[in-house]
């Protein structure tokens, strides 16, 4: 597929806000890309497009491959339901937290390991996620090769626990049965959800199953970016995302406005 931009015009032609749910990737999607993950913010005209959905009673969710307590960081005061960990935890719409098992045991091993083995590569770095280990390589493009031989070396001797997410600059060891197309589907079967149209934008390889879950339901998919990908709509950029969340507030504005006088 070319790489296109679609128009506000085209955005708004295509959705009906009323019977969608929006679900979105935060890392190359929501906001830019930086050197570190720590730096990254999340546009203040995104953010209030987020909640002008969230109060217009307009289902939102975050689906990243960052926790839970960072999503909320970054959408702060704003709190939505969110999958974090590319799905290992998820909060539902009701509020509720549900977190896949793991075992703590395994998982400060595989830590202590993972730390030693990274002394190797001091342009590497290590984000402990909780649940899962990323070994960023922004900084040292050359550790690419490297990093990627030690993440399949972890994955393959921890195979019942771990399984390989690679990304962009980032080689990620996440827990078996993280998947952002589950996540989607979980959302997809509770309120308030349930019976909308989904609609996901994400820029990365992790993506790609929710893509497929989206267009199975006849949904929308939106990859943001160049490469190849099963989404069936493109947007050029993390500045495209916000303008077109911004084309769709004016749906909102343009819907007739309804009294309801007191007697
Ligand atoms: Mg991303």
């Amino acid at each position: 597929m070319s790489l296109m931009s679609m128009t506000d015009h085209d955005a708004k032609d295509a959705l009906d806000l009323q019977r969608c749910s929006f679900f979105f990737d935060l890392d190359g999607t929501l906001a830019e890309l930086q050197p570190r993950p720590e730096q990254v913010f999340i546009p203040s005209a995104t953010l209030l497009a987020l909640a002008r959905f969230q109060a217009e009673g307009i289902p939102v969710a975050v689906v990243s491959g960052r926790q839970l307590q960072d999503i909320d960081r970054l959408l702060a005061p704003l709190q939505l339901p969110a999958a974090g960990v590319h799905g290992a935890e998820r909060r539902h719409g009701d509020g509720q937290i549900s977190r896949l098992a793991i075992d703590p045991q395994v998982f400060q091993e595989i830590q202590e390991a993972l730390i030693a083995a990274c002394r190797n590569y001091p342009g590497a770095y290590l984000e402990n996620k909780g649940m899962a280990f990323a070994l960023h390589y922004r900084q040292a493009p050359d550790l690419q090769e490297p990093l990627r031989a030690l993440a399949e070396d972890f994955v393959n001797r921890h195979a019942d626990h771990l399984m390989l997410q690679p990304g962009k600059c980032v080689y990620e060891l996440k827990p078996r049965g993280a998947s952002k197309g589950e996540a989607i589907k979980a959302f997809m079967q509770e309120l308030p959800f349930l019976g909308r149209q989904p609609v996901f934008l994400g820029d990365d390889l992790t993506d790609e199953a929710g893509f497929k879950v989206v267009n199975q339901c006849g949904g929308l998919s939106i990859k943001i970016g160049s490469g190849e990908t099963e989404a069936c709509q493109r947007l050029d950029s993390v500045a495209d995302v916000s303008k077109w969340l911004t084309g769709l507030l004016v749906l909102l504005d343009e819907r007739p406005l309804s009294f309801s006088y007191k007697k």
